[in-house]
């Protein structure tokens, strides 16, 4: 189960996970209370489990998330998202005339700031932030 997902980014989260053609069973919640977040959503997969780098990814759209891995009904591990180094398509690159919008390449960044969410692209060296990040 992932907690604590900004409600806005509920769905980002899936489509990084590649959840929405997930065959098994999928809880996905949003706009819940939470006295931490004032909101937050949560998504619970059954049966996968998410490996370091996968679920790493989401820290992009959501930084706060936890990831809480439930087996038999009991809690047995707790960890917090970490942002990472490298990020390899899933963001697009916000310079228009860099080689990754305009051919059929993987996109590839090195994160630079991981507070404020700086990316620099491996191709052009332009700098994606958080505020002008788009997602492939
Ligand atoms: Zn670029």
């Amino acid at each position: 189960m992932i907690d604590h997902i900004p409600s806005g980014s509920v769905f980002q989260v899936i489509k990084i996970l590649n959840l929405t053609e997930y065959s098994d069973q999928l809880l996905i919640a949003t706009n819940l209370d939470s006295q931490k977040m004032g909101k937050k959503g949560i998504i619970k997969v059954s049966n996968l489990f998410f490996r370091p780098d996968e679920i790493n990814k989401i820290a992009l759209v959501a930084p706060s998330a936890t990831l809480i891995v439930i087996r038999n009904f009991e809690v047995i591990k707790k960890s917090q998202v970490e942002v990472p180094d490298c990020v390899e398509n899933i963001v697009k690159c916000f310079n228009p005339n860099c080689i990754t919008n305009n051919e059929d390449i993987a996109t590839r960044f090195r994160v630079i700031d991981k507070k404020e969410m700086k990316l620099r692209c491996h191709y052009c060296e332009k700098i994606t932030a958080r505020n002008n990040m788009g997602f492939r």
